[in-house]
Order: C-alpha cells, then structure tokens, then sequence
C-alpha cells in the first residue's frame, strides 16, 4: 500500500477562511503546548502526553476532539525528531483524520471540522485529481496555506500496492523486472537500459530566466520583485510540463513491458541539495520532487508497481562485479570500474543499480541476475 497526497485548491469564501485561519492558529497554539508538555516529562510518547495534556488543550484553544487529537500527534512527530525538538509550530497548517474530515465524490467538495463548526467547501479538481479521488475514501488531509496566502488541502490516498504474488514471481532483486531510473542535472532521467531525457529546450529557457533573474535582482525594485515572482511560476510550469512527458513516456514503457519502476529515495537528493546552497541546485530539487511524485501518481494509475530505493554508492558500484569505490565514477559522465573494467555512462551505470534495489552493502546481490549481465556488458560498452 502507498499513500499518495492529491494537492487541491479549496474554494473559500471569507468567512471560511477566517474560520481556518483560527483553527490554524488554534491548532497551532495546541501543538506547541503539547511540545513543551512533552519537553518537560521527557517524552516523545503520544499517549503519554495525551493523557497529560488532552483536555487543557480542548479547553484552552477550543479545538474539537480529533484536533486536538492530531495536535498532540503532531507534537509527539515533531519531538521523536531530535533536530526539530526545539522547533515550534507556526500557524499555517492543519491535520485532519476521518472524524474531522470527508470528502465527497457526487458534488467534489470536502467536509472540514474548524473551531467554530464543521463547513463544507468545494475543492478545484482538474484532471489528475479526478482520477487520483474518483472511487475512493481518503480518510486523512492537511490544509495549509501559502506565504501568499494561497489556501490548499492535501488529500491522502491510499493505492494498491502491487498486485499479489507481485515480489515472489519478480524477486525483489531481478532488475530484469523492475526500469531503474536515475535523476540528473544534465540527463533529467536516465534508465537503465540507457534511454535518457534531457531537454534542451528546457536548459535554455532555464539559462534564459537565470540570467534575467539576475539583472532583476541587482535592480531590487519593487517592480523588479513582482517581475521575478511571475517569472519563477513561468519556469516552473515549464518544468511541469516536461517532468509530465517525461514520466508519461517512462510509465508507458513500464507498462507495456510489464515492469515495475525503481526511483532513488529523494530525501537523500534533499540532503545533498541543502549541502550545495545554489539557487540553481535548489530548483532543480524542487524538479526532482516534482518529477518523482508525477512518476508515482501515474505508476499508481496504470496498477505499475512503485519503489524507492536507498541511493547510496548507486553512482559508484559496478553492478557487474560489485567493486565498489569512488574512483570508479571518472567524471560527471563517465563510469570505469577500477576492478573488472566495465565502462559505460555514469547515468546509466546508476540507473542499473538503482533497478537492482540500490543493494547498499550487498555487492552480491549484482551477480545474482546473471541473464542481463552480458546484455548490459554488450550494452554499455557500445555506449562509452
Ligand atoms: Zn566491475
């Protein structure tokens, strides 16, 4: 089973919006209360701080029941998170289980529980939402809110994991079963068996925005801010709608092949990215987000199994022989195994790893799928 978040706009009128804006405050009043009742008794325990602070917190903030319920677990979240434990909560979200939220297929509107009663709004659905929500019974959400101000719920989904039988007759680790995929800067994707999307098109207007948005910001006008903000949407829908091509395109072939499809985990992209601080290597996380959930929610669709794996030395193992070492990778491009000698594009070399389950600490586990070896030996070498 996987969860899926299907993110909606929520059409509010003022007074609807009042009434989240103070439930947001509220629940986030609750929240912070809560971290500090935990803080002060040591304990990350959500049932222990329940029972310490559940009905101060009903009373003093007037949060219904399950709110103050996902209060205190999203305190308890928060406080089993050493970085975050001294963290405290702002204002601008609200969590939402079965008995404080519904949604409603026959009119596509959403019922929410707010400090002062329940109302019932439509949410703007296009057509990837239609086809996530039609049929089924989320049973949780969050709402939030924008610095802009900008209202949205995220709709919970759970989807079918893969078909029963799925892992035995496919083997967890027989890439032959499953399209690795690997995410770069220059190749947006790469797979496996070495197709790579890149876009040109993409890399221009990206340098393009780039350099106007430098000029903007030496101007730092208030102009200037509104240009660059406008310009930034622009960029991103682009993006979009090259991350949709590329995933449809990635998906279909899954698909038609009777394959699953391997992705690295992001949070680990996430880490390196916050490492490198440029601007650029921040938008091109936000890109790899946007890709990655676009390839899940299409993968969910076609009944297309979906996993992540853990990217670690995907870019420096040999999948033939399983050498792993950092020399092996020459270049941003070029992969040699310093111990067999097996050369190929570094994107594709990842890729081969990431389709063989990212098997960090199980170099063996590259013998194991014997067919493709020589296909991929042949292969890659064509491709140097
Ligand atoms: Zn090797």
């Amino acid at each position: 089973m996987q969860t899926l978040t299907i993110k909606c706009k929520p059409i509010l009128s003022d007074e609807e919006r009042g009434a989240i804006d103070a439930t947001m405050e509220a629940f986030a009043a609750a929240c912070n209360d809560a971290i500090r009742v935990g803080r002060e008794m040591g304990t990350t325990s959500n049932v222990r701080i329940h029972h310490a602070c559940y009905k101060d917190l009903r009373a003093n903030h007037g949060l219904t029941a399950n709110l103050a319920v996902r209060a205190i677990a999203r305190a308890a979240g928060i406080l089993k998170v050493r970085k975050r434990r001294r963290s405290t909560v702002r204002p601008t979200s609200i969590d939402y289980d079965a008995r404080i939220f519904s949604f409603r297929e026959a009119d596509w509107t959403v019922s929410l529980s707010t400090i002062s009663g329940r109302i019932r709004v439509p949410i703007r659905v296009g057509d990837y939402q239609k086809q996530l929500l039609s049929g089924r019974k989320p049973k949780s959400a969050v709402v939030w809110k924008t610095r802009q101000n900008e209202y949205y719920i995220g709709i919970h989904v759970d989807v079918e994991a893969p078909p029963p039988g799925f892992e035995e007759k496919h083997g967890t680790h027989d890439a032959s079963r499953w399209i690795g995929v690997d995410l770069g800067i220059v190749n947006i994707a790469t797979l496996d068996d070495g197709t790579a999307f890149s876009s040109d098109t993409l890399e221009e207007t990206r340098t393009r925005y780039h350099r106007t948005r430098r000029s903007l910001q030496r101007k730092g006008t208030r102009g200037a801010r509104c240009v660059l903000r406008r310009l930034s949407g622009k960029e991103r829908r682009f993006q979009q709608a090259v991350n949709h091509e590329i995933s449809r395109r990635i998906v279909d072939k899954a698909a038609a092949e009777g394959k699953g499809v391997r992705l690295e985990d992001l949070s680990g992209i996430r880490d390196r990215m916050r490492v490198r601080k440029s601007q650029r290597r921040r938008h091109h996380g936000w890109a790899f987000y946007d890709l990655r959930s676009k390839i899940e929610y299409k993968c969910a669709l076609a009944g297309v199994p979906f996993e992540m794996v853990d990217p670690r030395y995907t870019s420096r193992r040999c999948p033939v022989c399983g050498h792993t070492e950092k020399a092996n990778r020459k270049s941003q491009s070029e992969f040699r195994c310093r111990s067999c000698g097996l050369e190929a594009h570094a994107d594709m070399i990842g890729a081969i790893n990431i389709s063989l389950g990212g098997a960090v600490n199980r170099p063996e586990v590259a013998l194991r799928t014997f067919g493709r070896l020589d296909d991929w030996t042949r292969h890659a070498s064509r491709r140097v």
